[in-house]
């Protein structure tokens, strides 16, 4: 179940980069446009130069044709108007220094020509063709070079403009990625702890739970005893139970060191047949008090693993205690080694009890699971832990002819685990 503080976790750094990528792309887009906008209008601006240009040069190959021809007069008066409105229209749409200079001087020489018509002769038409006619040309010539400079920043923005929605889109990209990619480790170290803290928490409850009787029964003992503390010391057999209690307490407490903090294996080129005759040797008389006929069926060559030999014994005493356990009114322990083509081995604890109950099967590895009164629930997830750090593995089944077999498996040499 997602709670808020998880929600807020995973959503929240997406959250915020969205918002910080949202704010930078309305940014750039705003940026953008009005560059756009005033490229565009500057364009316009040189154009509309470039037509007034032509318009000028145009009034003024008339003027000179009127100045060849001499006759002056109407056409002539409606011309200067025509021209002299394209001069203020001119300056009104003027575009830098270069052209202000330039209408100046076009503006002072139509000055010079209008005054040059008041007296005949051919004065005027000097003007026209020098003076006028230069200044036209270069003020066409400028007015070319800024269309041509609005053209070329029209033509950058449309590059940038191209370039933003691609840097938008990797940047989209990447950040999607990396958001992904924190969410993920976050999620991972959230799921690690809560295993972790699981796992505690399931330690402290067994703990507790097991420490607790054997307190229980002490501390009773030593309040009667305060009770009737004129009586002198504690008689003899509540001391004992106090010790076997103390007793039952260490036995627990090394247990769950055990499954808390495994030793590593200290890695021995080891004989298995050896290894478990020596262990088995050491329940034979539990055994034969139970009225169990214990055999090991080995082969005749040694059987050698790369293994911790006290770590594979325990395994093997926590899987004959059980097994004698389960068979208190007598029955057979079989133990068989076996080792396959390959080198791996086989060592199987078979029993004649009632095996496992069938809805049980599932949990039996499981930390304090156990169907015993006195049972920790701890001796099959070590033995368990311990094949696995071996390499190898270990399950259960139930026999079909009845009973429980215990398969511990372990790889051949060369393929054993081993520490670095
Ligand atoms: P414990 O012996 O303290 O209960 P284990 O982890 O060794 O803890 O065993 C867990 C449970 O597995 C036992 O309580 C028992 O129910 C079941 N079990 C183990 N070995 C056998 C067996 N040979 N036959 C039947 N049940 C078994």
């Amino acid at each position: 179940m997602l709670t808020r503080a998880l929600l807020l976790r995973v959503a929240g750094p997406s959250l915020l980069m969205s918002l910080v990528f949202l704010v930078s792309c309305a940014a750039a887009a705003m940026y953008l446009s009005r560059r756009q906008a005033a490229t565009v209008r500057s364009l316009d601006d040189s154009l509309r130069s470039r037509r007034i240009v032509d318009d000028l040069l145009g009034d003024l190959d008339a003027l000179v044709v009127i100045a060849l021809d001499g006759s002056g007069g109407d056409g002539a008066s409606g011309l200067h108007e025509h021209f002299r409105g394209l001069l203020d229209e001119s300056r009104r749409n003027l575009q830098g220094a270069d052209e202000a200079r330039l209408v100046d001087r076009l503006e002072a020489g139509f000055a010079q020509y209008l005054a040059s018509t008041a007296a005949p002769g051919r004065a005027g038409l000097a003007i026209l063709e020098t003076e006028i006619r230069a200044a036209a040309r270069e003020l066409d010539l400028e007015s070319a070079r800024e269309t041509a400079r609005a053209q070329a920043a029209m033509h950058r923005t449309a590059s940038w403009m191209v370039w933003g929605l691609a840097g938008v889109g990797a940047a989209a990209t990447a950040a999607g990625l990396l958001i992904g990619y924190g969410v993920v480790r976050g999620l991972e170290r959230m799921v690690i702890q809560a295993e972790q803290m699981a796992g505690v928490g399931q330690i402290a409850a067994g703990m507790a739970h097991e420490l607790r009787n054997p307190l229980t029964a002490i501390s009773m003992l030593v309040q009667l005893q305060r009770e009737k503390a004129q009586e002198g010391g504690l008689p003899a057999e509540d001391l004992q139970v106090i010790e076997q209690e103390i007793g039952r307490m260490e036995e627990r407490l090394n247990a769950f060191l055990d499954f808390a903090r495994p030793a590593r294996p200290r890695w021995r080129l080891v004989d298995l047949v050896e290894t478990t005759a020596q262990t088995l040797a050491l329940m034979q008389g539990r055994a034969s008090k139970q009225r169990v006929d214990l055999k090991f069926h080995s082969p005749a060559a040694p059987v050698l693993v790369e293994a911790d030999a006290e770590q594979i014994g325990r395994v093997l005493i926590n899987l004959g205690l059980n097994a004698l356990d389960a068979m208190p009114r007598g029955g057979r322990l079989d133990v068989e080694l076996e080792q396959e083509p390959d080198g791996s081995v086989e060592l199987t604890v078979n029993d004649t009890g009632p095996g496992v109950d069938p809805k049980h099967l599932l949990r039996l590895f499981e930390p304090f699971f156990t169907s015993k009164e006195a049972g920790l629930g701890l001796g099959l997830p070590i033995s368990q832990r311990i094949a696995r750090d071996h390499g190898g593995s270990l399950h259960a089944v139930n026999r079909p002819e009845g009973g429980a077999a215990f398969i511990l498996r372990l790889p051949a040499v060369a393929r054993a685990a081993r520490p670095v």
